[in-house]
């Protein structure tokens, strides 16, 4: 680990709000970062309550904070309190990131699922032309279905529980998306879980009979690391990508917007790693 500069004067402070926001690897991520580029920077979590998303956004405007990350519950109340959205965050009508941009203006970014399609591309898989399956039509499924539309995949199924769920997120790739029901799976090149089912146990989103070993196989969820659906898609032979790539890379991304330098993903990941680690 690289000990970073002393904290002085001219240090630019980062940070994530969010409730809650105490169990974030945020800032276990983007301090690793930091210290490695040699950069005078640090980044905390801030605990903000819901509804108050527009009060911290004041705040990062007269303290100048560099950046700020954004999750739950304020990435739709970001949306509408930035001057600017980049064309994702102004589809899904979600930030996840926002950058002083000048003269007290914020712009707001959404970089989950550039960051997903991002480890995609680091494990050798192109999602272009590929036929992909969303288990899943929540916030992450609805950023991972745009970014993949915007990389050029030839459909995308939606599978959810809740079928309207469904229909409005297969609705961002437009006529390429489609809701769909769990047999879709099997004619899919790319299986994405964007489902909350597999975290913190054993449980499967799907029928592991429907994967077969020409798929790809992505799991959002990263605690465990390997989860159910992606040990029965490496046990048939498919080739796997498991979430931390995702929550990787959508931080690489959010540094290059702040400070213009892209950190090395893999001091990234060894910091989440660690952190994940030092919690078992
Ligand atoms: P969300 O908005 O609450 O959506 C949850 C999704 O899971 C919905 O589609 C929901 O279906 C489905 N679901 C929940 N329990 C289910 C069950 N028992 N059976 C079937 N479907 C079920 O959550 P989110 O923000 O999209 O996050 C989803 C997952 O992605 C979480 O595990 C989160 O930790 C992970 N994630 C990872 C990253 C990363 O960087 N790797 C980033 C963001 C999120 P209904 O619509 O029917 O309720």
């Amino acid at each position: 680990m690289t000990v970073p500069p002393a904290i002085s004067g001219s240090t630019r402070l980062a940070a994530v709000i969010g409730s809650p926001v105490r169990h974030s690897l945020s800032p276990a991520l983007h301090n690793a970062a930091f210290a490695a580029l040699g950069i005078d920077w640090r980044y905390v979590a801030f605990e903000v309550a819901p509804g108050a998303a527009g009060a911290a956004l004041d705040a990062m405007r007269t303290l100048g904070i560099g950046g700020l990350s954004v999750t739950m519950p304020h990435k739709d109340d970001v949306a509408g309190a930035v001057d600017e959205l980049d064309p994702a965050a102004a589809a899904l009508h979600s930030v996840n990131t926002v950058v002083p941009i000048g003269e007290g203006r914020l712009r707001g970014h959404s970089t989950d699922g550039a960051g997903f399609v991002a480890s995609l591309r680091e494990a050798g898989v192109d999602p272009a032309g590929m036929r992909v399956g969303i288990l899943g039509a929540g916030g992450a499924a609805r950023s991972v279905v745009d970014a993949l539309a915007r990389a050029g995949a030839d459909s995308i199924v939606v599978v959810n529980r809740s079928a309207e769920r469904a229909v409005q997120t297969a609705a961002l790739a437009g006529e390429r998306g489609a809701p769909g029901d769990a047999d879709a799976i099997s004619g899919c090149d790319l299986v994405v879980n964007a489902t909350s089912v597999g975290m913190g146990d054993d449980s499967l989103p799907i029928d592991p009979a429907l994967l077969r070993w020409t798929h790809v196989v992505a799991d959002l969820v990263y605690h465990p690391l390997e989860t159910a659906l992606l040990r029965a898609a490496r046990e048939i032979g498919a080739r796997t990508v498991d979430g931390l790539g995702m929550l990787v890379h959508q931080a690489v991304l959010q540094q290059e917007l702040w400070h213009g330098t892209r950190p090395d993903p893999a001091v990234m990941r060894a910091a989440a790693m660690r952190e994940l680690a030092a919690r078992e």
